[in-house]
């Protein structure tokens, strides 16, 4: 049974979705790139995360054709440059977005990053393109826990639907305070680089000796521990991006996973938390 995490009321999700960065930059894996997300979605992984940024927008355009004809079978998040974060850039830059992914709204928009630009202006921004009806909840990324309580104590700043952060068994420093406190006030996390990019972001993760012996013992692969080791965490979402059918295919089959406290106690201790507040890690 897959597990279903209650993000909004009207939606519940999949607590596995589908990220798009590095999609749209290359033709020749352009009809690989549609499949596997077209797969995905057949497989119930509906969440699909873009941006502007990705490919200069080349990623939505694979993600428009990924979801021709089944747009409301997808919940489609999207994200504006810090640069673009407030007044009529904000707007402009939503609807080339919404232009791009050949859709007349975005189920959540979230700023990437915070820039130089007030989050009050950004607030407002989001406000007025929810009343426009081009976005129907708007979220942040990569913002650490100060930055969250600067947006707690902004008119309208906690009306903000998600957190969009780099959380993997590797890096585990949003433990310390930014997850228990997303957690507290019910704000959904979504978890980018679940895969810390397939070992990339940290070497000897995906051939750890712990890692490969739980993975044989349970039948599975290090990929699938890692994405339910992230997912078991309380409001957490993994967005692993897949560019083969055969890699969607096994992150699908991660939700039908399951780890006992042993098992996660195995993981962690391969790969303790900090235990003390760090910087947010960032890609
Ligand atoms: P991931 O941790 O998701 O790793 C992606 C890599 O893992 C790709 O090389 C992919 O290969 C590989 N992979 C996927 N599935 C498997 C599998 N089952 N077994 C082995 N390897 C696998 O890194 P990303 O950086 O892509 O992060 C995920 C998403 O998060 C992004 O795509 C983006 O949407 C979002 N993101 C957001 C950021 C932000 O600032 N808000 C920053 C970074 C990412 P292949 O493509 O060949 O399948």
């Amino acid at each position: 049974m897959a597990k279903k995490i209650s993000f909004y009321a009207s939606k519940p999700l999949p607590a596995i979705g589908q990220g798009t960065w590095y999609m749209g930059e290359n033709p020749t894996q352009h009809a690989d790139e549609v499949h596997a997300l077209r797969a995905g979605i057949d497989l119930g992984l509906t969440l699909i995360d873009t941006a502007e940024m990705y490919a200069d927008g080349g990623a939505e355009e694979v993600v428009a054709e990924a979801i021709s004809g089944r747009r409301d079978d997808v919940f489609l998040v999207s994200k504006v440059y810090p640069w673009n974060a407030g007044g009529q850039r904000a707007i402009a830059a939503c609807e080339g977005s919404l232009k791009r992914l050949k859709t007349d709204y975005l189920d959540l928009y979230l700023l990437h990053w915070r820039g130089d630009i007030p989050l009050e202006e950004t607030v407002s921004a989001m406000q007025q393109l929810i009343e426009q009806g081009k976005i129907r909840r708007w979220g942040v990324s990569n913002l650490d826990a100060a930055d969250m309580q600067a947006l707690w104590n902004i008119a309208g700043g906690r009306e903000c639907a998600a957190n969009q952060v780099l959380y993997h068994l590797a890096s585990r420093g949003i433990e310390h305070d930014l997850l228990p406190w997303c957690q507290q006030q019910q704000m959904p996390v979504m978890a980018y680089c679940p895969l810390a990019q397939a070992g990339r972001l940290r070497s000897g993760l995906m051939n750890h000796p712990a890692l490969n012996e739980l993975a044989s013992h349970k039948g599975v692969t290090i990929a699938q521990l890692l994405l339910v080791w992230v997912i078991h965490h309380d409001g957490v979402m993994a967005i692993p991006k897949a560019g083969s059918v055969a890699h969607v295919k096994e992150n699908a089959a991660a939700l039908d996973v399951v780890l006992n406290q042993e098992e996660i106690a195995v993981m962690e201790k391969a790969f303790p938390a900090p235990g003390r507040k760090t910087p947010l890690d960032m890609v």
